[in-house]
């Protein structure tokens, strides 16, 4: 339970504590043992002090005794009592020298004087209060005991009688010829007290008896006596008895303080070296270990809230171990944030092309359109035209590389901002460049940010049209694709994703329809747009319903004679009104309704066709098939049966197939065309120019016609690129001996350029928009009469 709670810091700063405590507690004990033995090693000292100063007093003793015996023998009286054994004279003589030495010297404590006989027996004694002799026995044998000369020495002993101690001097009487011997008596405790003196401290000397021979006045009581160290010594004699005892005591209260003090100090220094320690130990611990591993737990909180920190290393410092740690983090979150990196690029950016993909676009979109930092911008929504095709019929392979390489000019005419690590959606990040995107099969979105005046969006669309309009060359095969924008602006044309999408896709739609190239976002759009949405459920009622009907445009020969007439549909919509093909057909191909449509298209336009060579023999109509119908098992039948019913030339039915139709399986396609070719019909490729045909393979075709798409026509008297393409097909198809069709012809030059290259067919508003079949069979009437009064007037 505590663990969860002990940070490193506390369990540094416990333990450091413990040792504090512990060295505290070793020195108070050291100090203790310390204090004993000093004890102990005054005490020794005292004592020898004592044992020196008691010598030595002794000696003083002994000496002053021998002095005093020495001229007691002199004494030419003692001398004579001695020699005639006068024991009264003796008595005299003694008691005499007693008082007088006491009186008069009393330099020693003289206690008895004795007289001995040359055989050391003993004359005559005095003492003052004793009643036993105090002359010393061993001291006396001893005496007894020598010979010769050495009789002639004084002799000296310590001597205990009635328990207490006394001082005996023995010295011979008479010179060398030996008459007797004085013993001189006396109390050491008289010298012994002098060492209160020579050691300046209070002495005790105590008799064998227990009793206290002498005490200094400020000897202290029992109980001051703990603040004293006291030594005490036990004087021997020559005889090995103990004979009195020397205590000297001195103050241990100095030394008790020196002592103590010490002991504080060394508290004090234990105290303060924890404390150092510490904070020695924390503060390295703080520099070596606690700072770094802060430094990683800041850093993990950080890049928990945002990701983007995971860019950031930490300081490498320390201890050797969190070097190692933050040399570890930190390849860890470089690993991290390079997955982190892939996984956003997974996340953000489209395989194929590179470039982000539709959910870096919406949130992007979703940031800039935030009300905090919004600022206008214009989102432009793009889609390829007649990419699907491509898709179709040379496969996913290839349409992959031409998407790969529609973006790479994309990118190259706006001004992006290369994002080669896609960014975090932080709120760092503050691209201002352009950004494009491919938001999904075909679609590219672009933003324009700061970008709002249309003038200045038309530019980039049209650098956008003019970046592809080169075909592409994709395995050898060229190929031309084109593109629709629709555009919405911020705020203006909604202020939220959602609807800025919403408004762009309805914009694209209408520029897909109208073939704008590219079209700005209009309230008035949404209803075509809305209705457009119904189409396929809409669509199966409109056959049953009769709701198509055949519009018709004219196709001119180089003399302005109308050969034929294309029909094109309308879808005349009960509530929206006038639908064109460009945005029913493809609703109806991918449901497979195509394949009725086709029939009553057929069914109809020969009909009409019929109808019209009373009038216009030989006046051809031209009939669109969608690439799906060539799959159509039924088609073949469907015309076979109509050719039946309605007794024409077949040779004035042509069929348009665009070349994507044909090549998509090109053996299949081959082997239809065979069959429709041999039932005499005119086979058309619609769109020349825009595909990618093999012109080798066109020739195994049995094709009587090429239609050069009208996106070439309607420029090619103004870009030279485009005249120069024309040029080549029509030279083409003669060299193939194709009867050439140029479609989308709109002004007068346009004609006389395609006359003067020798171009067999004309069609396009120049002469007639398609027309309703009464309008239509009105302009002919209408065209005939005109004829028939110029070649009047001519
Ligand atoms: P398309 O076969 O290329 O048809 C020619 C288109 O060019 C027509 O558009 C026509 O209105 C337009 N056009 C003619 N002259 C000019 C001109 O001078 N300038 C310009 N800018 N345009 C001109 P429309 O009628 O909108 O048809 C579009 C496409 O729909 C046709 O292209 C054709 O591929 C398809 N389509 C039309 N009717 C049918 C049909 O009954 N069946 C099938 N499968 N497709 C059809
Ligand atoms: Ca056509
Ligand atoms: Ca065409």
């Amino acid at each position: 339970m505590l663990q969860h709670h002990l940070s490193i810091r506390a369990i540094l700063v416990w333990t450091i504590s413990l040792f504090g405590l512990l060295s505290l507690l070793i020195a108070l004990v050291t100090g203790s043992i310390y204090r004993d033995l000093t004890l102990k090693n005054q005490e020794q000292a005292l004592e020898r002090l004592i044992t020196i100063s008691s010598k030595e007093l002794l000696n003083e003793s002994r000496d002053l005794s021998t002095e005093l015996g020495m001229s007691l023998q002199s004494n030419q009286a003692l001398r004579k009592a001695v020699s005639s054994q006068d024991i009264v004279a003796l008595q005299e003589l003694l008691e005499n020298q007693f008082h007088q030495y006491f009186m008069t010297a009393h330099v020693i404590e003289i206690s008895q004087l004795t007289v001995f006989d040359a055989a050391l027996d003993t004359l005559s004694h005095f003492s003052s209060n004793f009643d036993t002799s105090l002359s010393c026995p061993n001291l006396i044998n001893e005496a007894k005991s020598r010979t010769g000369p050495e009789r002639l020495k004084t002799l000296d002993a310590l001597c205990t009688r009635n328990g207490l101690t006394f001082h005996s001097v023995l010295v011979p009487i008479g010179g060398l010829r030996i008459m007797g011997y004085v013993e001189i008596t006396s109390a050491p405790v008289h010298f012994l007290k002098k060492i209160e003196q020579t050691l300046g401290n209070p002495v005790k000397v105590t008799q064998p008896n227990g009793s206290v021979a002498y005490q200094s006045s400020d000897w202290p009581d029992t109980n001051s006596l703990q603040n004293f160290l006291d030594a005490r010594v036990e004087l021997t004699n020559a005889f090995g008895e103990a004979v009195i005892a020397v205590s000297v005591c001195t103050h241990i209260n100095t030394l008790f303080e020196e002592l103590n003090q010490t002991r504080n100090l060394i508290i004090l220094g234990t105290g303060i070296t924890t404390l150092i320690a510490i904070f020695i130990a924390l503060l390295g611990l703080r520099i070596t270990t606690l700072k770094p591993l802060t430094q990683l737990k800041e850093q993990i909180q950080l890049m928990r809230k945002d990701p983007i920190q995971m860019r950031r290393s930490v300081d490498v410092r320390g201890t050797e171990e969190t070097r190692e740690l933050a040399k570890s983090f930190n390849q860890m979150t470089k690993e991290l944030n390079e997955l982190y990196q892939s996984l956003q690029d997974m996340a953000y950016r489209d395989k194929l092309t590179g470039l982000p993909n539709r959910n870096f676009f919406h949130a992007r979109l979703d940031q800039l359109t935030a009300t905090d930092t919004a600022t206008p911008f214009s989102l432009l929504l793009i889609d390829l035209d007649r990419f699907k095709s491509v898709n179709d019929t040379l496969g996913h392979h290839i349409g992959d590389k031409l998407l790969t390489a529609a973006a790479e000019r994309f990118r190259e005419s706006l001004r992006t901002t290369d994002l080669i690590v896609l960014p975090h959606f932080c709120h760092e990040f503050q691209e201002k460049g352009d950004i494009i995107s491919r938001i999904g099969g075909d679609e590219f979105a672009v933003i324009l940010p700061e970008t709002t005046d249309p003038k200045d969006i038309e530019i980039v669309c049209r650098k956008l049209i003019q970046s592809i309009k080169q075909n592409f060359q994709i395995n050898s095969y060229p190929i031309s694709i084109g593109l629709s924008t629709g555009i919405s602006v911020y705020p203006r044309d909604g202020d939220d994703m959602h609807t800025l999408m919403r408004h762009a896709d309805i914009a694209m739609y209408h520029a897909k329809s109208s073939r704008c190239g590219y079209a700005f976002y209009e309230p008035s759009l949404e209803k075509h747009k809305h209705i457009a949405l119904n189409f396929e459920s809409d669509l199966k009622l409109a056959i049953n319903r009769e709701e198509f009907e055949l519009f018709y445009q004219p196709k001119l020969n180089r003399d302005n004679q109308v050969v034929g007439a294309e029909a094109l549909t309308r879808w005349i919509h009960p509530e929206v009104g006038l639908i064109p093909p460009d945005q029913f057909i493809p609703a109806a191909e991918k449901t497979g309704l195509i394949h009725p449509f086709t029939h009553w298209v057929i069914s109809e336009a020969i009909e009409q066709c019929l109808y019209w060579q009373s009038e216009y023999p030989g006046m051809g109509v031209s009939i669109n098939v969608s690439a799906i119908s060539l799959q159509d098992p039924e088609l073949i039948d469907v015309i076979r049966t109509q050719l039946a019913t309605y007794p024409i030339n077949p040779r004035l039915i042509t069929l348009e197939l665009t070349e994507t139709a044909v090549m998509r399986d090109p053996e299949h396609a081959l082997m239809k065309l065979k069959e429709l070719s041999l039932m005499g019909l005119t086979i058309s490729i619609d769109d020349f120019g825009t595909g990618y045909s093999s012109l080798a393979y066109l020739k195994k075709l049995p094709v009587n016609e090429i239609k050069i798409d009208r996106s070439f026509v309607i420029d090619m008297t103004k870009d030279r690129d485009d005249e120069a393409i024309v040029r080549s097909i029509i030279s083409l198809a003669e060299s193939l001996s194709l009867t050439v069709v140029a479609e989308g012809v709109e002004t007068e030059e346009a004609r006389q350029a395609l006359v003067n290259l020798n171009c067999d067919t004309l069609q396009g508003y120049l002469f007639s928009r398609p027309l309703q079949i009464n309008d239509f069979l009105l302009w002919l009437k209408e065209k005939k009469s005109l004829e028939a009064s110029n070649s009047a007037v001519g």
